[in-house]
C-alpha cells in the first residue's frame, strides 16, 4: 500500500474517522480506499473474543480459547522463549478468528501486592518485566498478529483507576515505572501502545505530550499507534495533537468531527492529523501483509499452556523433602481449589478456556481421599468442613490442602484492602497442620499473601493462576515427574505493613503520592533490611545447585567497552533440574541514592544431574546507569560497583568488583536538599513529608493544586456526584443498563462487584462509550450543568 498516495487523496473528515473505532472492538473501514475495519480485543493470557454480535458494554460470553497461565504465574519461569511460544500460540488463535490485535502485554510495575490487577502483571522489577514484555510482542507479532504494550503508564492501582493523578517524581517514573515500557518498545516495536486512564503528574495519559510524544516517539524512537485504553480518551484534539492515533472504543464521530471543526478553524494544524493517519496506515499495511495461514490445533496450545504452567510453578518450602510425594503413600486432597480451581483473574481478560481439568481429575490413579475443607463463596470457616478434613488428615500419609485466594479477592477494577487469605482458608490450613505434621500446601492467587500458618507446614508450592493446564503441571510436580524451576518474580512480604508503600497507597480519593520513590519491591526490602517472607527471585527445587568460577572479561568497564561475566553452574543432586541465575548490580560509592542492588540479567539453564555448564552475560555501562533528571537522560556514574550472581535477590552466591569510568568530567544529580530522608530507605516507608517528595521534582509547581471538588465537569466521578438527584439517576441508569449483563451472576461474583465500582469510579463523560451513540457530549454537558446547579440550589 503507498500510504503517501492514498492519504493524497483522502479527505480530512476519512482522516479523522481513522482515529476512532468502529464499534467496542473494531476500527472503521474506508473502502473507497482499500482500508479494511480491523478487530482489536483482549488478551493478554489468551484470545477472548466476544461471541456473536459486539455489545457496547464488551461484555458478553466470548469464544473457547486456550487459557494459558496469567502473567504473574509466567514472570516465575523467567523464560523469554517459553513467553515467545506463548506469543505465538495465542497470535494463532487471532489468526483462526480473525483478530488482528490481541490487547497486551501489561507490564506495569507491582507498586503494591493490593493493586487488583496485579495478577495481569509481570513483576515489580522493570528489567524482567520489560524483558518479558518483549519476548510476548516478539512472539505474537512474528505471526503477523499486532500487540498493544499497556498500560502506558503508571496504572498501577484499580481504585479510581480512570481519574487518580499519580504524582511521581520524574526519576522514579523513568527508573522504574517507564523503564518495563521502554524496554519492551526498544526490544520489540510493539504495533500499539495503549495510553492509560490514569492522570500522571497532572495530565491524562492521553493528552501527555511529555509521555505520548517526547518520550515514546522522540526519546525511545517508537514509529506504532497510539491507542487509547477503553475509554481513557478526554480533550480529543488535545490528545491528537499530545500524540494519541486511535481512540477506542467508539464516540460516534463525535471526536472525529471535534478533530475536522478545530483543523477548519484554524485551532489544530493538519500536521498532527497526518502523522496519526500515517502511522495507522502503516500498522494497517504490516497487519495485512503477514495474515498467513497456519495449521495448529488446540490439544497442542493445550499443552504449551501446561508446559508453561509446569516451568513457573515455585516450591517455596519443602522441610524433610516432604515432596515429591511417593506413589505409594495415601495422600489426602483438602480445599475445594482441587475441585473447583482458580486458574485465571476477573475482568477484560477472563478467558473461556478450552480444556479445563482439576487437580482431582490430574490425580485420577493416584492413592488419594478428598475433602472440601470450605466454600469457595464464603469466607468464614466451615465447622462441619474442617472436622471433615482434620478427620481425614488423621489418617493419611500427607495432607495437601489447596488454598489460597478466591476470585472476589482480586480483580480489574477494585483492589485488595488487605493481604490476608480468606479465615476460612487460614483455618483450615491451621487445624489440618495440628492433625497431620506432613502438611502441604498449594497456593492459588494472583498476588502475595500473608501466610500465618508458614512455619507449621512442611510444604509450600505456588502455582499462582496457573492457567487451563495448571492442575496437571501441579500433579507432575508434586509426584516428582518434573522438578519445579520457577521462581518468584515479586517480594512475598510477612505482611502488609512492611511493603514500602503501605502508607501512601490509596490514601487518597484524588491524587496517588508515590513517596516511596524509586525503593520498590526487593529495591526497597534489600536496601533497608526488612525481613521478608519469601524474597524477590526465591524458589526452590529437588535438586541443588553449586555456582563456581565467576569470571570477569575485565575489571574495567567503559562506555564503548562491555565486559563479559562467566559463572559455571553444577547440578549437586540427584534429579535433573533448571536453575535461574540471576545477575545484579550495586554502586558502591554513588554520590546519589540508589538501591543496594539492581536486576541486570537472568539467564535459566537445563542441568542433568551432575552436569555442570557455563553461561554468559554481556555487561555495558547502561547496566549501571540511573535517570538524571538535571540531563534528563540515563546516566553512568564513573566508580566502583558490585556484579552479584545469585540464586535469589537475597542469596548472592558471588560478587566482583569493577570499576566504571564514564566521560572525564562527570555532573551529577543535584537533589534538593529538602529530599534527603531518600537516602536513608528505611525511613521512605512511613515518614516522607509533601516539601521532601515534592524536592524530588524539578518543578512541582503545577502539580500541587487540586480540582475543586465543589464544581463538577465531564472528569468527575459518578460517585462523586451522588450528593445530587441528578447524579443518582445517573448512576442508576448506568446500573440498570449493566444489570443486563450481570443478572445471571451470584452477588458475590467479581465481575459484579467489577461492574458496580466501575460505574461509580468512572467520569461521567464515560457514559458516551457505554451508550453506542445515543448519547452526545453536548447531553454530558446539560448534566454537568445540571449538577452544579442542583449543588448552587443546595447551597444558597
Ligand atoms: C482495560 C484494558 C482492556 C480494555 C478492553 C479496559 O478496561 O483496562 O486492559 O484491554 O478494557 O477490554
Amino acid at each position: 500500500m503507498e500510504i503517501k498516495k492514498i492519504m493524497s487523496q483522502m479527505s480530512i473528515t476519512e482522516k479523522a474517522s481513522l482515529c476512532s473505532g468502529k464499534d467496542f472492538w473494531t476500527t472503521k473501514p474506508l473502502d473507497k480506499h482499500g482500508i479494511i475495519s480491523i478487530m482489536m480485543t483482549d488478551g493478554p493470557h489468551g484470545l477472548r473474543k466476544q461471541k456473536g454480535e459486539t455489545d457496547h458494554m464488551g461484555l458478553n460470553q466470548s469464544i473457547k480459547a486456550t487459557c494459558f497461565p496469567t502473567y504473574a504465574t509466567v514472570a516465575c519461569s523467567w523464560d523469554k522463549e517459553l513467553v515467545f511460544r506463548m506469543g505465538q500460540a495465542i497470535a494463532r488463535e487471532c489468526i483462526r478468528h480473525n483478530v488482528s490485535i490481541i490487547l497486551g502485554p501489561g507490564t506495569n510495575i507491582k507498586r503494591s501486592p493490593l493493586c487488583g490487577r496485579n495478577f495481569e502483571y509481570f513483576s515489580e522489577d522493570p528489567y524482567i518485566a520489560g524483558h518479558l514484555s518483549a519476548a510476548f510482542i516478539n512472539g505474537v507479532q512474528s505471526m503477523g498478529i499486532g500487540t498493544s504494550l499497556k498500560h502506558f503508564a503508571v496504572n498501577n492501582q484499580e481504585k479510581r483507576r480512570m481519574t487518580i493523578d499519580v504524582h511521581v517524581d520524574p526519576r522514579t517514573l523513568h527508573e522504574i515505572y517507564l523503564r518495563p515500557f521502554e524496554i519492551a518498545v526498544k526490544n520489540s516495536l510493539p504495533y500499539t501502545v495503549m495510553c492509560a486512564y490514569n492522570k500522571v503528574n497532572g495530565l491524562y495519559c492521553s493528552e501527555d505530550k511529555y509521555l505520548l510524544n517526547d518520550v515514546l516517539r522522540e526519546k525511545w524512537g517508537y514509529e506504532g499507534v497510539v491507542i487509547t485504553d477503553w475509554g481513557a480518551v478526554g480533550d480529543r484534539v488535545i490528545g491528537l495533537e499530545s500524540g494519541l492515533d486511535i481512540e477506542m472504543p467508539a464516540s460516534n464521530g463525535q471526536n472525529d468531527q471535534k478533530i475536522v471543526d478545530a483543523i477548519e478553524n484554524g485551532k489544530l494544524d493538519i500536521q498532527p492529523l497526518d502523522k496519526a493517519v500515517e502511522r495507522i496506515l502503516g500498522m494497517y499495511s504490516k497487519l495485512k501483509r503477514s495474515n498467513t495461514n497456519v495449521t495448529w490445533n488446540y490439544n497442542d496450545h493445550h499443552k504449551l499452556a501446561k508446559e508453561i504452567a509446569l516451568e513457573s510453578i515455585v516450591l517455596l518450602k519443602n522441610v524433610d523433602n516432604i515432596l515429591p510425594l511417593s506413589n505409594d503413600k495415601e495422600i489426602c486432597i483438602i480445599g475445594e481449589f482441587a475441585e473447583h480451581p482458580r486458574y485465571q483473574g476477573s475482568g477484560s481478560s477472563k478467558i473461556n478456556p478450552f480444556m479445563l481439568k482439576n487437580a482431582l481429575q490430574a490425580l485420577e490413579g493416584k492413592n488419594i481421599s478428598y475433602a472440601k475443607g470450605y466454600n469457595q463463596r464464603d469466607t468464614d470457616p466451615d465447622a462441619k468442613l474442617i472436622e471433615e478434613s482434620i478427620s481425614l488428615a488423621r489418617n493419611c500419609d500427607v495432607a495437601v490442602i489447596f488454598a489460597g485466594l478466591t476470585d472476589i479477592y482480586e480483580s480489574e477494577g477494585f483492589d485488595r484492602e488487605h493481604m490476608h487469605m480468606p479465615p476460612a482458608h487460614n483455618i483450615l490450613i491451621e487445624e489440618v497442620a495440628k492433625a497431620n505434621k506432613n502438611t502441604v500446601v498449594i497456593l492459588s492467587g494472583g498476588s502475595p499473601v500473608e501466610m500465618p500458618w508458614a512455619d507449621k507446614v512442611k510444604g509450600i508450592v505456588n502455582t499462582y493462576l496457573g492457567g487451563e493446564g495448571g492442575a496437571e503441571a501441579l500433579v507432575d510436580i508434586l509426584y516428582g515427574n518434573a522438578n519445579p524451576c520457577g521462581k518468584l518474580a515479586e517480594t512475598y512480604p510477612i505482611s502488609l505493613k512492611d511493603t514500602p508503600s503501605y502508607c501512601y497507597f490509596n490514601d487518597d480519593d484524588k491524587i496517588a503520592k508515590y513517596k516511596e520513590g524509586i525503593y520498590i519491591g526487593y529495591r526497597y526490602y534489600d536496601s533497608a533490611d526488612v525481613k521478608v517472607l519469601y524474597p524477590f527471585g526465591f524458589g526452590l527445587s529437588y535438586t541443588t545447585f553449586q555456582y563456581k568460577n565467576f569470571i570477569m572479561s575485565n575489571k574495567l568497564i567503559t562506555p564503548d567497552q562491555g565486559i563479559i561475566a562467566k559463572i559455571t553452574i553444577k547440578n549437586t543432586g540427584s534429579v535433573d533440574g533448571a536453575e535461574i541465575v540471576q545477575l545484579y548490580q550495586g554502586c558502591k560509592d554513588s554520590s546519589v541514592f540508589r538501591p543496594s542492588k539492581e536486576l541486570i540479567g537472568f539467564e535459566k539453564i537445563y542441568l542433568k544431574s551432575g552436569e555442570e555448564k557455563s553461561i554468559s552475560f554481556t555487561i555495558n555501562s547502561k547496566d549501571f546507569s540511573y535517570y538524571n533528571i538535571e540531563e534528563n537522560r540515563w546516566y553512568t556514574e564513573n566508580g566502583k560497583y558490585n556484579i552479584m550472581v545469585g540464586s535469589c535477590s537475597r542469596d548472592i552466591k558471588i560478587t566482583q568488583e569493577v570499576l566504571l569510568k564514564s566521560h572525564p568530567s562527570q555532573r551529577t544529580m543535584d537533589y534538593s536538599k529538602n529530599s534527603s530522608i531518600y537516602d536513608d530507605p528505611k525511613k521512605v516507608k512511613k515518614a516522607v513529608k509533601d516539601e521532601e517528595f515534592y524536592g524530588l521534582f524539578k518543578d512541582s509547581n503545577t502539580l500541587q493544586s487540586r480540582d475543586n471538588d465543589n464544581i463538577c465537569t465531564m472528569n468527575t466521578t459518578i460517585e462523586d456526584v451522588l450528593d445530587t438527584d441528578t447524579g443518582r439517576k445517573l448512576y442508576e441508569g448506568q446500573y440498570n443498563k449493566l444489570s443486563e449483563f450481570t443478572k445471571g451472576l451470584r452477588k458475590n461474583d467479581p465481575m459484579v462487584k467489577m461492574s458496580k465500582t466501575i460505574i461509580l469510579e468512572m467520569p461521567i463523560r464515560s457514559i458516551i462509550m457505554f451508550s453506542s451513540g445515543q448519547i452526545t457530549y453536548n447531553d454530558v454537558n446539560d448534566i454537568v450543568k445540571k449538577i452544579n446547579q442542583e449543588r448552587v440550589q443546595e447551597r444558597d
